[in-house]
C-alpha cells in the first residue's frame, strides 16, 4: 500500500528559501578583533541571489566544484548559502594544509573557482601556479588588484563582483541524491580521501544536529562555530542554524584564546563546537584571567577524545556543560552525542558523559573483532566499529585508489578505523584509532585512557601517549607531556600517578617533556609526527628503569 503523502526533495536550495525568508531575522555575526560586522539570514538570501548571478557569469555550471580558502565568516557562509543551491559543489580547503597536500586536493575535485580570504592571499598565491584546473580567484576582504596571478585564472573582487549583479536568481529543483558539497579527511593517519556529500544526506544530518539528542538549537540560540568551515563543514552548524533559525557567531581568524574569550563576552554566545585542543586553550587562560562564560548553555566537543578533567574544570569552575560527541569526516560530522539516560546519576551518569555517545538515528553500528566476526554490544567486547545509513559516505571520491576502498568499506558497511566497545543501550567508548593502539607483548593499551589519566594529574596541561617500537615487548608506550607553567613534576612522579590505576607492566617507561604537542591541521594530536621525531631521535625523552 502506497501512502497518500506528497513528495518533496531534501535540498539546500529549500534550506536557504526557508532561512532567508522564515528565519529572515536570525544573523550571522563575524568578529573582528574589537567589533562585530553583522548580516541577517534575510540580507544573505538577497546576496545569496547576487553571488548566484555572479557565479553563472563566470560560467559556474550544475556539479562544478566551487572551493573556499578563508576563515569562518559571514562571506563564507554566503558562500555555503549559494553554492550547493545553485546545483554546484561547495568545496571548502584546509587553510593549514601543506602547499602538497593543497594541491593534491584541489586537483583530485577539479576546484574551478576559489574564494580566498584577503588574509590568505600570499599563502594561496603561492600554490595557485601548480593548481591547473582553477580558473577563478575570487578575493574576499582583500585586494584583488595586488593578487598575483598564473595566465588563465581571473581575479575578482567579491563585493565588486556582487554589485554589479542584479539581486534575484531562480535557484532550480535539485534532486536530493546529487552532489551538493565535498570534504577531504585532514589525513591523520594517510593520504587526504574525498567525501561527497548529498543534498539529502546534508539535510538529515543537519535535522539531527538541530536536536536536542544532538546540539538542541533554536531561534533563541547564538551558536558560536570555533570548529573550521573546512572541517567537515563546521560540523555542519551553517546548515543546522539555517534550519532552525539560531544565529551564527564567526570567530573569523581570531582563534587563541584571548580573542576568543573577548568575542565571547561581546556575543554571549549560549552554544559553541570545537575540538579538545581550543578547549584546553580556553581552560588556561581561563585558570590566570578569570570570565564568567555560564552564558554558554552548552558547548559541543569531538573530533578528538575529550579529556574528563577539563570537561569537570569547565562545569564545576565555569558552569558550563560539556557534550561530547564523535564523528568522521565520512560520517558528515555527528556519529554520536553523549547526552545520558534519564536513569543514570552519579559516577554513573559522568561515565555515560565521558563515553563518545549514544548513536544518533539512522547510523547504523556494529562492532567487528577478530576474524571480521562480530562481537556483541555488551559493553565490554572491543572490536573495529562500523557504521552504515543516510549520512555515511559508501565510497570515496574517484579516482581513488581500489587499495584504500577495499580497507575502508565491508560489505556497505565503513570501517572507521576506531576501536572500541558499545554498551547495549548504544554508548559508544573509544579505547584507540586502531593505528594508534600500543600493542605491548600481545596487550592492548588505549593510548586515550592513559592520555586522559596523564592530563587529570594537576601540573600537567597536555599529554600523548604513542607506541613506540621495542626490541623485546614489540611496542611501548612514549609519553610527550606539556607541564603548566610554573608546576614541578618529573617522569617519576607522574608515573606514581599513573600506578594508581594501571598495571606496573603498563606504566611507560619513555617520558619527554616538550613545549607543544605537535598538532594536525584540525587540532588532533599529531601521533604520526611524534613518531617520527622519536624514530630521528630528535625526541628528547628520559628512561624510567
Ligand atoms: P582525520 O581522520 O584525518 O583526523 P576526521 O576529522 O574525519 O579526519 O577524523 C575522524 C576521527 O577522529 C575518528 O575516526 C576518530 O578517530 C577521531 N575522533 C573523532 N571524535 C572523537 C572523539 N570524541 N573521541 C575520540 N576520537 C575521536
Amino acid at each position: 500500500m502506497l501512502s497518500t503523502m506528497q513528495d518533496g526533495p531534501l535540498s539546500l536550495a529549500n534550506l536557504l528559501r526557508y532561512a532567508a525568508s522564515v528565519h529572515a531575522d536570525a544573523t550571522v555575526t563575524t568578529w573582528t578583533g574589537s567589533t562585530t560586522r553583522r548580516r541577517t539570514f534575510g540580507e544573505l538570501g538577497a546576496r545569496a541571489g547576487k553571488l548566484a548571478n555572479a557565479l553563472r557569469g563566470l560560467g559556474v555550471g550544475a556539479f562544478d566544484r566551487v572551493a573556499t580558502f578563508m576563515w569562518n565568516n559571514t562571506q563564507h557562509m554566503e558562500v555555503y548559502a549559494t553554492v550547493p543551491a545553485m546545483g554546484a559543489v561547495l568545496h571548502a580547503l584546509n587553510i593549514r594544509l601543506s602547499s602538497e597536500q593543497l594541491v593534491f586536493i584541489a586537483h583530485h575535485a577539479e576546484d574551478r573557482v576559489v574564494f580566498v580570504d584577503g588574509s590568505l592571499a600570499s599563502a594561496f598565491e603561492g600554490v595557485l601556479p601548480r593548481l591547473r584546473t582553477v580558473r577563478h580567484v575570487i578575493l574576499v576582504n582583500g585586494d584583488a588588484a595586488g593578487f598575483r596571478a598564473p595566465r588563465g585564472v581571473e581575479v575578482h573582487s567579491y563585493e565588486a563582483l556582487l554589485e554589479a549583479q542584479p539581486g534575484v536568481y531562480d535557484f532550480p529543483v535539485l534532486d536530493e541524491r546529487s552532489a551538493a558539497a565535498m570534504c577531504y579527511t585532514s589525513g591523520t593517519t594517510g593520504d587526504p580521501k574525498g567525501v561527497v556529500y548529498s543534498h539529502r544526506s546534508l539535510f538529515l544530518h543537519a535535522m539531527h544536529v538541530t536536536t536536542p539528542a544532538a546540539m538542541g538549537l533554536s531561534t533563541s540560540d547564538r551558536c558560536l562555530a570555533i570548529v573550521p568551515m573546512f572541517h567537515v563543514n563546521a560540523w555542519s552548524l551553517p546548515f543546522a542554524c539555517m534550519l532552525s533559525g539560531a544565529s551564527l557567531l564567526m570567530p573569523d581568524r581570531f582563534l587563541q584564546p584571548e580573542p576568543l574569550l573577548a568575542m565571547m563576552e561581546a556575543e554571549r554566545p549560549t552554544h559553541a563546537a570545537a575540538v579538545p585542543t581550543i578547549w584546553t586553550g580556553l581552560a588556561g587562560r581561563l585558570a590566570t584571567h578569570p570570565q564568567d562564560i555560564s552564558y554558554l548553555r552548552e558547548v559541543v566537543v569531538g573530533g578528538a577524545a575529550m579529556p574528563p578533567t577539563l570537561m569537570k574544570t569547565f562545569e564545576e569552575h565555569h558552569r558550563v556543560k560539556v557534550v561530547h560527541g564523535w564523528g568522521m569526516t565520512e560520517t558528515s560530522s555527528v556519529g554520536t552525542v553523549a547526552h545520558p539516560p534519564a536513569h543514570a546519576t552519579g559516577e554513573d551518569l559522568w561515565r555515560y558523559r565521558m563515553s563518545q555517545g549514544r548513536f544518533a538515528p539512522l547510523v547504523e553500528f556494529r562492532l567487528m573483532g577478530d576474524n571480521n566476526a562480530p562481537v556483541p554490544n555488551d559493553g565490554e567486547s572491543l572490536g573495529e566499529l562500523e557504521v552504515s545509513g543516510p549520512w555515511i559516505t559508501g565510497s570515496y571520491y574517484s579516482p581513488s585508489h581500489e587499495a584504500i576502498e577495499a580497507d575502508s568499506f565491508d560489505e556497505g558497511w565503513l570501517r572507521t578505523g576506531d576501536v572500541g566497545r558499545i554498551s547495549p543501550d548504544g554508548f559508544l567508548t573509544l579505547v584507540d584509532r586502531a593505528k594508534d593502539v600500543i600493542k605491548s607483548g600481545g596487550e592492548w593499551i588505549s593510548s586515550i585512557d592513559m592520555e586522559n589519566d596523564i592530563m587529570a594529574h594537576p601540573a600537567v596541561a597536555e599529554a600523548a601517549v604513542f607506541g613506540v617500537p621495542d626490541e623485546r615487548w614489540d611496542e611501548r608506550p612514549c609519553v610527550a607531556v606539556v607541564l603548566r607553567t610554573g608546576e614541578p613534576a618529573d617522569a617519576t612522579a607522574l608515573r606514581e600517578h599513573l600506578a594508581e590505576s594501571w598495571a606496573k607492566w603498563q606504566l611507560p617507561e619513555r617520558w619527554a617533556f616538550v613545549a607543544e604537542i605537535p598538532k594536525t591541521s584540525v587540532g588532533k594530536f599529531d601521533k604520526k609526527v611524534l613518531r617520527r621525531q622519536y624514530a630521528d631521535r630528535r625526541l628528547a625523552f628520559i628512561h624510567l628503569d
